[in-house]
Order: C-alpha cells, then sequence, then structure tokens
C-alpha cells in the first residue's frame, strides 16, 4: 500500500529527502534506480523501487528529469 505522501526518510538525520529521478534499472527491467537527495547531508541516495513504485513517485512529484533520459523511447499509451 502506498502512503497518501511519498517521501523517503534519509537514513542517516532523517530528513525527508527530495525524489530526484528515476532511471532505468541496469540490471532489472521491470525495476527503476530512483534517485533521492538529503539536503541536510547534502547527498543524493538511490533506491531500486519497482516500477509501480517509481511510477508513484513520478505521479506525485512530477519528474523533469525523466525527460532527459532518451536512451528508452518513450511509450505513449494512446
Ligand atoms: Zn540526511
Amino acid at each position: 500500500m502506498l502512503k497518501d505522501r511519498l517521501s523517503a526518510p534519509c537514513p542517516k538525520c532523517h530528513a525527508e529527502m527530495m525524489y530526484v529521478a528515476a532511471l532505468p534499472h541496469p540490471k532489472s527491467p521491470t525495476m527503476r534506480k530512483t534517485t533521492f537527495v538529503c539536503y541536510a547531508c547534502n547527498q543524493t541516495r538511490s533506491y531500486a523501487l519497482s516500477e509501480e513504485m517509481a511510477n508513484a513517485y513520478v505521479a506525485s512529484h512530477g519528474d523533469p528529469l525523466l525527460a532527459v533520459d532518451t536512451e528508452t523511447p518513450a511509450t505513449h499509451a494512446t
């Protein structure tokens, strides 16, 4: 179940990390390498999330960086 508010607490300082981007996982096509940044630690952290979870972050936060990923042709459901 998804929380109503998508956030990822920093494992170090427990501040809420900002969602940055979700990129295709190099080893698992069903996973997304999702990047968060903790501004308190000034550090990015990447997590492998399921595509469903990553898409939920994208939908929740918007993802301008995802459009930069030109290696994978965008699939548009029409
Ligand atoms: Zn932190």
